[in-house]
């Protein structure tokens, strides 16, 4: 437990250009912890003022004391920041399991693996070399630079809050950028715990600004002439809103979106692993990662054995206190979010869905718990809790006959963000993984991620990708310099 805690609301403030402060028209809201159902904390609740300033402050920074900084520096301080992250990961955890409400150990696992992406891309930084370009024309010499796209806004969700904030920090800072930084208002907390260590790491004041805020501060972020480019995680809707926004501006955007995830498991594949997997998939986290595989498709002929396996595992999952060690599964992380799948539920019942397990709130529980559950799904295939992103701890069961149709029924979705693909067939699981449209899959395993590895979705699940060596480039402009060589005087109305 945190020490402040136990004396009542702690009280924060928001970071804009290396200051602590208040909101400029002093409004606050607050920040409720989901498993206690009562609020915690209170930030400020920023606007579009905060977000002028906190915009000018990034401006002033890149054109400052950040933008004079050599790449293999910046990395320095990149590197400072992992270690520091590292040293404080139980605190950060600690935090963002009281705001969000997820399993502590998820939290600090992730807190933990976060310093990766600071480590990679620091090494990165000063590798962003362009190109010579071999010229038609004796007599110019041509180069290419990647050149810092600018001030960055990063808009998260409540899920998994700073990891998904390092995969846009860590290119961006990489890159040269500045960031603007909105997180969720349902867990605006560990970025603000995290936003004091760039102080301690040495970063000058302005690079990194935290505006906390709702909707309206995200809104004003998202539509400011002052940002260059976007890096959005959050739901479709939200997204669509983003990309309309900055459309205005031309600003460029990342948006890391939804998905309704296929977890496709074929008959000559190991039933044990592939029960787990699917465990894992939808029901770690609450259910609340936007690549849960919310979706099963299974092979008819062992539909029963695997559903069986499944069930009687999901009906054992300690639900409880996410700060416990025994927990595998807390509350859902916000009011609305629990009161959103409560009413996906009760829909999916009047239209007759058939429910294996669960399918309600947890009776043991107060707080917003809702019990693991499954929905066989295979007679009523355009059930909402099918189609849509529940994202909560809810399975649909789907069946198919061929490998043509699995890839079929894995494809007929307006998302598609990753696949898992169960079958001890290589060359059936490397088939399927090339037919299945989603930006990752995994072949006999779920829900991994890494620094070095390309993530993002095809479709609603979003635009560009985060991750992976060529993340940076979506933090940089392309610049060609073109340099004649000889002085030559030129026909002034002929081109080339
Ligand atoms: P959300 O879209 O409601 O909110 C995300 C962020 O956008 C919040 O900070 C919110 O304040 C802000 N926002 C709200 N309205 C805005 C507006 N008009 N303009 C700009 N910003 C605005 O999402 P959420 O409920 O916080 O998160 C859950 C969603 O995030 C799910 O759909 C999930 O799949 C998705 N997600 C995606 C990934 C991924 O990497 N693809 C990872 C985690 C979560």
């Amino acid at each position: 437990m945190l020490d402040e805690q136990r004396t009542g609301l702690v009280d924060y403030q928001m970071l804009i250009g290396g200051e602590w402060v208040e909101a400029a028209d002093g409004s606050k809201m607050k920040s409720e912890n989901p498993y206690k159902g009562t609020d915690w904390a209170s930030v400020p609740d920023g606007a579009e003022a905060d977000v002028d300033a906190a915009v000018a402050a990034a401006r002033s920074a890149l054109n400052g004391e950040w933008g004079a900084l050599s790449a293999r520096d910046r990395g320095k301080l990149m590197r400072r920041l992992g270690d520091l992250i590292a040293e404080r990961a139980e605190h950060l955890a600690s935090v963002e399991s009281t705001d969000n409400g997820k399993l502590y150990k998820e939290m600090l696992a992730q807190a933990k693996y976060l310093p990766e992406w600071l480590y990679y891309f620091a090494g990165a930084a000063d590798k962003i070399g362009g190109d010579v370009i071999p010229s038609e024309r004796p007599n110019f010499h041509i180069y290419t630079r990647h050149e810092p796209i600018g001030v960055v806004g990063a808009i998260t969700p409540w899920n998994s809050p700073i990891l998904l904030l390092g995969f846009k920090l860590a290119p961006a800072l990489a890159a040269g950028c500045t960031l603007v930084v909105k997180p969720s208002e349902h867990t605006p907390v560990s970025t603000l715990e995290f936003a004091k260590l760039f102080e301690e790491a040495g970063f000058p004041p302005g690079v990194f600004n935290v505006v906390t805020g709702g909707p309206a501060a995200g809104a004003a972020l998202s539509s400011h002439p002052g940002i260059n480019k976007i890096g959005f995680t959050g739901s479709d809707a939200t997204g669509r809103k983003v990309l309309q926004a900055g459309a205005e501006n031309f600003t460029r955007v990342t948006l890391e979106l939804g998905g309704k995830s296929p977890n496709i498991v074929f008959d000559d594949a190991d039933l044990e692993a592939a029960a787990n997997g699917v465990i894992a998939g939808v029901f770690g986290a609450t259910g609340q990662t936007c690549m849960a595989g919310s979706r099963l498709l299974v092979q008819k002929s062992v539909k029963e054995e695997l559903l069986q396996r499944v069930a009687k595992r999901a009906r054992t999952i300690v639900m409880g206190d996410p700060m416990s060690a025994e927990t595998e599964m807390g509350p859902m992380a916000t009011r609305p979010q629990f009161e959103k799948v409560m009413g996906m539920l009760a829909r999916a019942r009047d239209a007759g869905a058939e429910i294996v397990t669960g399918g309600d709130a947890s009776p043991n529980h107060d707080g917003f718990f809702i019990q693991p559950t499954i929905v066989d799904a295979s007679e009523n295939t355009d059930l909402e809790v099918v189609r849509d992103e529940v994202f909560g701890p809810v399975l649909s069961v789907l069946t198919f006959e061929t490998e043509e149709e699995a890839i079929e029924i894995a494809n007929d979705t307006r998302f598609g963000l990753a696949a898992g693909i169960w079958t001890q067939s290589g060359q059936r699981g490397t088939r399927v993984a090339h037919k299945v449209r989603a930006g990752t899959v995994w072949i006999n395993a779920y829900r991994v991620v890494a620094p070095n590895v390309p993530f993002g979705g095809f479709g609603h699940s979003g635009i560009g990708r985060e991750n992976g060596f060529d993340a940076i480039r979506a933090y940089t402009e392309t610049k060609s310099v073109w340099t004649e060589l000889t002085g030559a005087t030129r026909d002034p109305f002929s081109i080339g």
